[in-house]
């Protein structure tokens, strides 16, 4: 079991040193950190298990396909699904969705047929759908949050009556309000109205433990690199008999069953939708990565944890003349994004940066979203369970150095 207290033990990145001070990480909303556990896997892989998988009959890809599966396995069971073949692996969130704007809109949709967003998405749970419109003709619908940070469950319900809605496609927890939308609700109120629902989990597997099962949701998509393992790979979670019916999204190698000139046919779940070589020393990691985020959600105290620092930075924040935080409805996240009157995010982010405090500044691809509010960039501070209140007192103290600067 991890103590939470040594928690920061696991990530040799954290003890660096940025202009001479101790690295305050604060943009795990961006990327996480890595673990120890992952860094010895994704080296042992590349030393020692290095081979192509489900191909050769050799030793090595053998073990190399056996440390893949289990990757999948650890998905299966972090996030609660029923089978293995319902986990395809892809390279991340984007892709994830991209796959689904695809391949669900070409065996459930037809042309003026409905696709529900939300106004909180990330561009990546924009952009595919307005692809898919062009391309066949699905029409998008965007469902209001609250000023809160809240989404508008009247309005959603509203929407979710009209004709042709097939997918309702929403974030799980929106990358700048870190407000957790309640999915259960929203899985019900769709299913009752026919409406398939996918869940863009890139925030929202990193702070609690999810049952794919037990909320019922239709579909899930996340990023391995947000949950401790490395970049290049993530998971679309699909009930089987919803990809049973979807077409490939990208043709190739692995994801066949025969191919002749004239005809193929294909690889049975979930093969049929991982096309060609896949990330696989990512996937292998994905084992100790859900491990060691399974161990921090195990531990108890990693949520008071979770809510002293929300409790305190919320608090300092409310303090800080001509700041507004964007994302005030609970249940939250320790994720802050800010605004402060008359000074520029960037200049505040840069500041930070020579402080040793790394924060994301701008429109953190949710352009639609920020501009609603009325502005055209953000500083966000994201955290993680490795970060401590310790860090939390560096970074406000160093907000008020930065703005005592540039007022
Ligand atoms: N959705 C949300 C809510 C996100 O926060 C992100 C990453 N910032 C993505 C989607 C895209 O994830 P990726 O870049 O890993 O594909």
């Amino acid at each position: 079991m991890i103590s939470i207290e040594n928690i920061r033990d696991n990530f040799p990145i954290l003890s660096q040193k940025v202009y001479g001070k101790s690295l305050v990480y604060l943009d795990n909303a961006a990327t996480s950190q890595k673990p120890l556990s992952v860094i010895n896997m994704q080296d042992r892989f590349l030393k020692e298990c290095n081979a192509n998988v489900h191909r050769a009959v050799h030793t090595l890809s053998g073990v190399a396909t056996d440390l893949y599966e289990q990757g999948r396995e650890a998905v299966r069971s972090f996030i609660d699904a029923e089978s293995r073949e319902e986990i395809i692996f892809t390279s991340g969130t984007t892709a994830s969705i991209n796959l689904m704007a695809h391949s669900f809109v070409e065996a459930f949709c037809k042309r003026g047929d409905v696709i529900i967003i939300s106004q909180e998405e990330h561009h990546s749970n924009i952009v595919p759908w307005q692809i898919a419109a062009q391309r066949c003709g699905v029409e998008l619908r965007i469902a209001p949050i609250n000023y809160d940070g809240s989404l508008n469950l009247e309005e959603l319900y509203i929407l979710l009556k009209e004709e042709r809605v097939k997918l309702l496609s929403v974030a799980h927890i929106s990358n700048v309000l870190g407000v957790i939308n309640p999915i259960d609700i929203i899985v019900e109120m769709a299913h009752n109205e026919g409406v398939k629902v996918l869940i863009d989990g890139a925030q929202g597997v990193v702070h609690s433990p999810i049952s794919v099962k037990n909320s019922d949701v239709d579909f899930y998509a996340f990023s391995g690199h947000k949950i401790y393992a490395p970049t290049g790979i993530g998971v679309l979670y699909g009930k089987r008999e919803l990809l049973e019916k979807m077409p490939p999204f990208m043709g190739g190698g692995d994801m066949v069953d025969t191919v002749t000139f004239e005809r193929t046919t294909y690889a049975p779940l979930p093969l049929k939708f991982e096309a060609g070589t896949q990330n696989i020393v990512a996937a292998a990691c994905m084992k100790p990565a859900l491990d060691f985020a399974q161990q921090v959600f195990d531990n108890e105290d990693f949520k008071q944890r979770e809510e002293s620092i929300i409790e305190y930075i919320t608090s300092e924040l409310n303090q800080i003349e001509g700041l507004q935080i964007l994302g005030t409805a609970t249940p939250k996240i320790p994720l802050f994004s800010f605004v402060i009157d008359g000074i520029h995010h960037e200049d505040v982010a840069q500041i930070l940066d020579k402080m040793g405090v790394a924060v994301r500044s701008g429109l953190v691809c949710a352009e639609p979203l920020i501009n609603s509010y009325g502005y055209t960039g953000i500083i966000r501070a994201s955290f993680a369970p490795y970060n401590t209140l310790e860090e939390a007192e560096i970074f406000i103290k160093s907000l008020h150095r930065a703005i005592s600067m540039l007022k």
